[in-house]
């Protein structure tokens, strides 16, 4: 796949939409403008990649729409050297954003075909992100603490790993509902006091539990 005048004119598109639909914070505009989002969708899909919605992947599961992703991104408010752990690597297209924001990404997947997927456009693209296959409610404790953890599926509940394995003065952004979600920000601000703000409703795939698929090639 090669990354043409029209993915670019269609990149800043998505941009202006983007900032016409309340984005403001300049790394997450820049990193839309930068990421090649049509290495990320389904080759058959590639003409709606830029469009405004979510699109199939592998497995069952979804890239979420550009708006979302930028929201997050914007809620998460990254700056650049940030340790950030990001629960649901998908096609990787989040991990690449917030790495093109010049965070330090790691990326936890259950799903093992999607974690290989992401993996191959991770070194494709030569995007440097760390990325394992594993289950998101446990996080990722080797890398730990982190300035900011992003949950990119629907959690039932805020899964208590991921709030220990953040920093004090960190922010953990998670969708919290079943159907549909609020989209929930805690800052930890000490060793066991923890503060909630909520921003919205959106939709999400389920953060699903101790189901991780083990294909082993
Ligand atoms: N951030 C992704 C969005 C993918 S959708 C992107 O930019 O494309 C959410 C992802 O969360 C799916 O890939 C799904 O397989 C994954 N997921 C669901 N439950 C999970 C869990 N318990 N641990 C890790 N990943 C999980």
């Amino acid at each position: 796949m090669e990354d043409t005048l029209k993915d670019q004119g269609a990149r800043a598109r998505l941009v202006r939409e983007l900032q016409q639909e309340g984005i403001t914070d300049a790394a997450v505009l820049h990193a839309f403008a930068t990421v090649p989002r049509h290495f990320f969708v389904p080759e058959f899909l590639r003409d709606h990649a830029y469009g405004g919605n979510a699109l199939p992947i592998a497995c069952g599961q979804t890239i979420s729409q550009p708006f979302t992703v930028a929201y997050q991104s914007q809620l998460l408010e990254v700056r650049p050297k940030q340790k950030i752990l990001e629960i649901g690597t998908g096609s990787g297209f989040q991990a690449a954003v917030l790495h093109a924001m010049g965070a330090h990404v790691y990326s936890v997947e259950r799903q093992y075909d999607l974690y290989k997927e992401a993996e191959a456009r991770f070194q494709r693209l030569r995007i440097r992100v760390a990325h394992k296959h594993g289950d998101g409610y446990l996080g990722w404790r080797e890398f730990a603490p982190y300035d900011r953890i992003l949950v990119t599926c629907a959690a039932p509940v805020v899964p208590e790993a991921l709030l220990r394995q953040l920093k004090i003065g960190g922010a953990l952004l998670v969708p919290l509902g079943e159907e549909e979600q609020r989209m929930t920000r805690i800052v930890r601000s000490g060793e066991d006091s923890f503060e909630r703000s909520e921003y919205g409703s959106f939709q999400f795939v389920p953060m699903l539990r101790n189901k991780t698929s083990h294909v082993k090639k």
